[in-house]
């Protein structure tokens, strides 16, 4: 295509009503028709990236291959898309302002007053619009972070405003809005949706599509009723029922031609008809598993279930891949004593110990790890959760009863977790760590060479500690070896227990790379080891 296309996604009435889900669905039917897309989210709020959020704000900080810490809804795009998205697929309202003001302090802006419209709107548009550089995409879905009519958000949709006026056929706004169904009077109500129509009025936008969450379907009069208040035409009224999975919800945007009316909308002829066999074979197989397997996810946020997002969607894709349902166990590690651990894990046939950050549970993670090893239960360690099982070797198998990691205590004898010298003398906390893609090189005939089949792998990695190269020879004496390294740095990227049917430690996050089309391997390996043997006691 000549120009890239501009889709913009707004919400109305609440949070919540899956923007991503909506701007991925979209996104995966057009390219399931042979065009290239990206999505970009845009948030409101002040921090330069979610890096330095506790996941209870936001939930999980997902990390893209150039190392950027970002929104979860990064994860989702990657997932329905299996397209690598980069630091400019997310923009903060802070990183806007960062990045204005160090201009302003450099001179840039010729002696000129720095203001909010032109200044802040221009940076706005420029990281919108450096996404279609290169003639990269043919559709720039660019979804804003909360809700219209909050006073954060104002600079992004006046921003959008000014590009539907500059791009006029090459844009469009879809706005989420929430048609409620009220019991009491048996009936969907649609003037929250008319005023926040108004809402996005008032600041100069007319929406051209209306997507209507809702709890039951809407008829013709509904949509009629939508499309003469908040003039948009009755085929851009479309419906989003409740879905079970999200993974349907491709599926229900494309019988509510969704993708047809943006193409019509937007000028654009579609190349050919929607290629969608792979995605319908996955939802067919995730909707009728032949076998079921529980596995425990040993984590401190387990009452925020986004907090872990991707490793749970990772455990979906894994699932299918093995024909199976993976019921995962949300274990709070705070919760886990060496007494009460066989009874936690009763009826679990594999454990997952996931990523973190700080001492909170950190010994009930170590307590874990004991029990599984003792016990043969297949394994898998997420970065903090492969630091505990290398903590609990050291004082288990090595003897060394006060091993531990640095980050949480400073003072150990013997410190199996440790800062690398170059981030000792780093002070601030906004993206420091070591993060993004890195290679790793597998050792063969290794339990890691048999699940990645292959010599060098990339994995994005999140995290400032790393194993203590000190120890390296007498792990590996007692049976926990090294099978990834970093050929470079020669730092341990993955280790094992080849005595055990399946233990398995990894410093970077595979969840961050598992997709419908490409479900990751150590998940697909690791459920795989789970079914083998299903606990039932
Ligand atoms: N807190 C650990 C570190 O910084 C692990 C981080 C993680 O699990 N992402 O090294």
């Amino acid at each position: 295509m000549p120009n890239a296309k501009y889709i913009f996604v707004t919400g109305g009435v609440t949070s919540s009503l899956g923007k991503g889900i909506i701007s991925a669905s979209l996104a995966t039917l057009l390219q399931s028709r042979g065009f290239k897309v990206t999505i970009q989210k845009l948030d409101p709020y002040i921090n330069v990236d979610p890096g330095t959020l506790n996941p209870y704000e936001h939930g999980e900080c997902y990390v893209t291959d150039d190392g950027a810490e970002t929104d979860l809804d990064l994860g989702h795009y990657e997932r329905f898309l299996n397209v690598p998205t980069s630091r400019a697929n997310n923009i903060t309202t802070g990183r806007i302002y960062k990045s204005v003001i160090d201009k302003e302090r450099q001179g840039v802006y010729l002696g000129k007053t720095v203001q909010v419209i032109p200044h802040i709107t221009d940076e706005i548009k420029n990281s919108i619009k450096l996404l279609a550089k290169n003639k990269a995409f043919d559709f720039v879905i660019t979804e804003i972070g909360g809700t219209v009519g909050d006073i954060e958000s104002l600079p992004y949709i006046e921003a959008v405003r000014q590009m539907k006026w500059e791009l006029g056929k090459n844009c469009l706004v879809i706005h989420l809005t929430l048609i409620p169904f009220l019991a009491a009077a048996g009936e969907l109500k649609t003037k929250p949706t008319q005023h926040s129509v108004k809402a996005l009025l008032e600041y100069g936008i007319q929406p051209d599509i209306l997507v209507c969450r809702t709890e039951k379907s809407l008829n013709k009069e509904i949509r009629r009723k939508v499309a003469l208040f908040c003039n948009v035409e009755p085929d851009a009224v479309i419906e989003s029922i409740d879905a079970s999975t999200i993974y349907d919800v491709p599926f229900l945007m494309k019988e509510e031609k969704l993708d047809e009316v943006v193409l019509r909308k937007l000028h654009v002829e579609a190349e050919h008809k929607h290629e969608l066999g792979a995605w319908s074979k996955f939802i067919k197989k995730l909707k009728n598993p032949s076998r079921e397997v529980n596995i425990a996810l040993v984590g401190k946020y387990t009452e925020l279930k986004d907090a872990y997002k991707s490793i749970s969607e990772s455990f979906i894709h894994a699932g299918v891949a093995n024909d199976a349902k993976v019921n995962v166990q949300w274990i709070s590690s705070e919760d886990i004593t060496s007494e009460n651990i066989e009874k936690k894990l009763k009826n679990v046939s594999g454990v997952l110990v996931a990523p973190g950050f700080g001492e909170r549970g950190i010994e009930g993670k170590i307590n874990t790890i004991k029990f599984v090893r003792e016990h043969n239960i297949p394994f898998l360690g997420i970065c903090l959760g492969m630091q505990c099982a290398v903590i609990e070797f050291a004082r288990n198998v090595l003897g060394y009863p006060d091993a531990h990691s640095a980050e949480m205590n400073s003072k150990t004898e013997h410190p199996v977790i440790d800062l690398l010298e170059d981030q000792k003398k780093i002070v601030n906390k906004g993206g420091t760590m070591r993060l993004g893609a890195y290679a790793c090189t597998i050792k063969e005939n290794t339990l890691a060479s048999k699940i990645y089949k292959s010599e060098t792998i990339s994995e994005r990695h999140r995290h400032r500690y790393e194993f203590n190269n000190k120890y390296l020879d007498e792990f590996i004496k007692a049976g926990m070896i090294n099978s990834g390294m970093n050929s470079k740095t020669h730092l341990v990227e993955i280790v094992e227990i080849p005595a055990h049917p399946f233990f398995i430690g990894v410093q970077f996050h595979p969840e961050y790379k598992s997709t419908v089309a490409q479900p990751h391997p150590l998940f697909v390996n690791f459920v795989a080891a789970a079914l083998k043997q299903v606990r039932k006691d």
